[in-house]
C-alpha cells in the first residue's frame, strides 16, 4: 500500500506524463509502461504483427519494448536532476534544446529525440494506409511534381542517410514541403520543422527481416504509410 505523500506524488507524475502524450494515446493511461519519471513509453496503436508482411512482429516488438523503452528510460534518467524539465513536453524540450541545461543537452537530443521521433513513428504507420488526399496529395504534387516523384526524392534520402538516421518529409516554417534526413535522433522539430512522415533507417528497424538490403525496407515502407494521419498533421500545421 502507498501512503498519501506518495499517492499525491504518483498522481502528480502521471499527471505530468498524460500531459506529454498525444491525445489518441492518453485515451489508455493504463496501457501506457510503468516507467519511473515524467516521460512514459506510448503503447503502439496496433498489435506487433499489424504491418506484417512488411515489417515483422518481432522486429515491432524489440524495436518498440526494447529501444523506444529505452530512450525513455534514459530521457527520464537525465532529467530526473532537474525536476522542472518534466513539467514540459519532449517536443518543447527539443524546440529549445538551448534551454536545456548543457551538462545533459546532449542527452535529451538524442533519447528525447528518440523518444519523440518514434512516439511519431508508431503513428505513421499502418497497413493499407491507402494514399495522400485532399490539400496534401495537391502539396505533394505542387512541391515534388507527382506521388512517384516524392517517392523517388524520399527513398534517394532513406537511403543516402550514411549509418544511423532518418529521413523525413517535414512542414518548414513557411509552410513549405521538403523531404531531409537527419543524423541519430535528431528531429526536425529542433530545426522548427514538423514532422509529417518519417522512416527510421536505424539498422534496428529493419535487420532481423532485411539484414543490410537497406532498400528493400524502404520499398516495403511505402506499403505501410498511414497518410490519414499525414494529412492530418499537414492540415494542422499548414493551416
Ligand atoms: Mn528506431
Amino acid at each position: 500500500m502507498m501512503n498519501r505523500r506518495q499517492a499525491i506524488k504518483t498522481t502528480a507524475l502521471a499527471s505530468v506524463a498524460l500531459a506529454t502524450l498525444p491525445a489518441a494515446l492518453a485515451q489508455n493511461p493504463a496501457a501506457a509502461s510503468t516507467t519511473i519519471g515524467p516521460f512514459t513509453l506510448p503503447r503502439l496503436p496496433y498489435a506487433t504483427d499489424a504491418l506484417e508482411p512488411f515489417i515483422d512482429a518481432r522486429t515491432m516488438e524489440i524495436h518498440h519494448d526494447k529501444h523506444h523503452a529505452a530512450y525513455v528510460t534514459n530521457l527520464n534518467k537525465a532529467v530526473a536532476e532537474f525536476p522542472e524539465l518534466g513539467m514540459h513536453s519532449v517536443e518543447d524540450l527539443l524546440k529549445d534544446l538551448n534551454a536545456v541545461p548543457e551538462t545533459i543537452r546532449t542527452t535529451v537530443r538524442n533519447q528525447g529525440g528518440g523518444h519523440y521521433n518514434h512516439s511519431l513513428f508508431w503513428q505513421m504507420l499502418k497497413k493499407d494506409g491507402g494514399g495522400p488526399a485532399g490539400k496534401l496529395a495537391q502539396a505533394i504534387d505542387a512541391s515534388f511534381g507527382s506521388l512517384s516523384a516524392f517517392q523517388e526524392h524520399f527513398t534517394k534520402a532513406a537511403l543516402g542517410q550514411f549509418g544511423s538516421g532518418w529521413a523525413w518529409l517535414v512542414l518548414n516554417a513557411d509552410k513549405k514541403l521538403n523531404i531531409e534526413p537527419t543524423a541519430n535522433q535528431d528531429s526536425p522539430i529542433s530545426q522548427g520543422k514538423q514532422s509529417l512522415l518519417g522512416i527510421d533507417v536505424w539498422e534496428h528497424a529493419y535487420y532481423l527481416k532485411y539484414q543490410n538490403r537497406r532498400p528493400e525496407y524502404v520499398t516495403a515502407f511505402f506499403h505501410v504509410i498511414n497518410w490519414d494521419f499525414v494529412a492530418e498533421r499537414y492540415d494542422k500545421f499548414a493551416a
